[in-house]
């Protein structure tokens, strides 16, 4: 079995929570493949410097994982991290081409470190270590490696939507930035559709041969496999959260907090892309057309701050705080605050509780490469007497979670409907519905998911 070494730009501790807990169940999975198969996870350690130095602080974790981390500079950080990265590629891959900032220095602060990375990385890899690259800011990574003459199996996943060719185009430079993902093995997407906008794109702009049952994409002699692997969360590990004192008592705090009304729970980090202003409207709308059920609903709001140093984040802070702050101003009574908005992050066990006490799960992101809440949503429901998730289309999740009830989360009045008939929901439908979306949160898990993409990439054969 070869090794593995795992490139991200931060190595994720399976312990992170809140702002960083997205990577919960993904660092789990890592962490569980680095076991079996040895090897290192390597990324930049959060760290600032003035100068980068390219030392490497490598550490061997109690169960055996070994980690190497380097600091980078600051003028790294601003360019490659908050620039490029969550600047430039994060809004672009999320359709928001209006919060896209092309700055020529980010650019090159983004392959700068990309470089870094490399210099740093290539003394860690052996010549039969396999080498898996993760998300959007390390896209050229594979491309510096080769150029450094590694020719180990080298794989990429990208954890966000790929944006339609239209949009993508608006990018400088967007016909290089491809190029060098030709330089992988494989390139993997969370669902069909984020695929088939990358494929499309290959074949429309680069000229390259696109197999479309195979998914190779060969352009000038280089070729690589273009595939879909929706990951998942860490099913057992996180059914096992749910069996915790934590667990319970986040529950028993949300049902006696709510009483008789019904909770329904968003959990989101102030992002953007997941479209909680959008969300808070069709709350409103909600009410505007139903004021009768305003007793009925509790609607809390879990949004721990994100990427703070980026203006558009404190902009989505301020309009959230807003709207929120209207609904509640209109419509509270002395015994009643029909939207509780809660701005820090929580553990997965007491998430678990929340989701479990929540008869509704309101999931409306203007776009998601996957969206996990969704999935851990349906996972904490009581199968008896389960509750309904009300899901964006837009997210990379809507194409295996059919059966949620689906809705355009830029429509205030898709989302009003979706409450309503939510709530009227008869158990029947309620346990079928579940029955249907469980199956795909168990059975595609993160486990899997790591286990196929290292079983594609294992597989490669390389062409020289
Ligand atoms: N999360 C958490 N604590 C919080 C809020 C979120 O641990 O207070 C976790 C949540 O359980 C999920 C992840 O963060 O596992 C969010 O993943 P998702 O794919 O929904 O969105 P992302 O943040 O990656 O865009």
């Amino acid at each position: 079995m070869s090794r593995l070494i795992v490139i991200s730009n931060r190595v994720a501790v399976p312990k992170a929570r809140g702002a960083a807990g997205a990577q919960g169940g993904l660092a789990g999975a890592l962490n569980s493949a680095l076991k079996k198969n040895g090897g290192i996870w390597f990324g930049w350690s959060g760290g600032e410097c003035e100068e980068y130095t390219g030392d490497i602080n490598i550490r061997r974790s109690a169960d055996g994982v070994t980690t190497a981390t380097m600091d980078l500079a600051k003028q790294d950080v601003d360019e490659y991290y908050n620039g490029y990265a969550n600047s430039t590629l994060w809004p672009l891959f999320h359709y928001r081409i209006d919060l896209t900032e092309y700055d020529r220095e980010f650019g090159k602060g983004y392959e700068r470190t990309n470089e870094r990375f490399a210099e740093s990385v290539q003394p860690l890899i052996e010549p039969d270590d396999m080498v898996w690259v993760h998300d959007y800011h390390l896209i050229p990574l594979g491309e510096r490696l080769r150029a450094r003459g590694i020719r180990n199996k080298i794989g990429f996943f990208l954890h966000i939507p790929w944006p339609p060719t239209r949009l993508f185009v608006s990018l400088p430079f967007h016909e290089r930035l491809v190029r060098t993902m030709l330089h992988y093995d494989i390139v993997g997407f969370q669902n069909n559709e984020w695929l088939e906008s990358f494929l499309h794109y290959c074949r429309k702009e680069l000229g390259a041969e696109v197999d479309e049952d195979t998914g190779r994409v060969t352009l000038e002699g280089r070729s690589c496999i273009a595939r879909a692997y929706p990951i998942g969360i860490d099913y057992d590990h996180f059914m096992e959260k749910g069996d915790t004192g934590e667990a319970r008592n986040a529950q028993q705090r949300m049902v006696s907090s709510t009483r008789r009304r019904t909770a329904m729970i968003g959990v989101d980090r102030l992002d953007y892309s997941k479209g909680l202003p959008e969300r808070i409207d069709g709350i409103g709308r909600f009410f505007d057309r139903f004021p009768e059920r305003v007793r009925d609903l509790v609607y809390i709001q879990i949004a721990p701050p994100s990427r703070e140093d980026i203006g558009s984040y404190q902009h989505i802070r301020a309009t959230l705080e807003q709207k929120t702050g209207q609904i509640n101003g209109a419509r509270s009574e002395v015994d009643l605050v029909p939207i509780r908005y809660v701005n820090k992050g929580h553990s997965q066990e007491e998430l678990f509780g929340f989701y479990r006490a929540a008869k509704i799960g309101l999931v409306t992101p203007l776009r998601d490469g996957m969206n996990l809440v969704a999935k851990e949503y349906v996972a904490a429901q009581d199968p008896e007497d389960p509750g309904v998730l009300i899901l964006s289309r837009f997210a990379g999740a809507a194409e295996q979670m059919q059966d949620a009830l689906l809705i355009n989360p830029h429509s205030r009045d898709d989302i009003a409907h979706a409450i309503n008939k939510a709530l009227d929901m008869p158990l029947e439908e309620r346990k079928a519905r579940y029955e249907s979306l469980i199956k795909t949160v168990r059975d595609d898990n993160v486990i899997d998911w790591t286990e196929n993409f290292i079983g594609d990439l294992e597989a490669v054969v390389c062409d020289d």
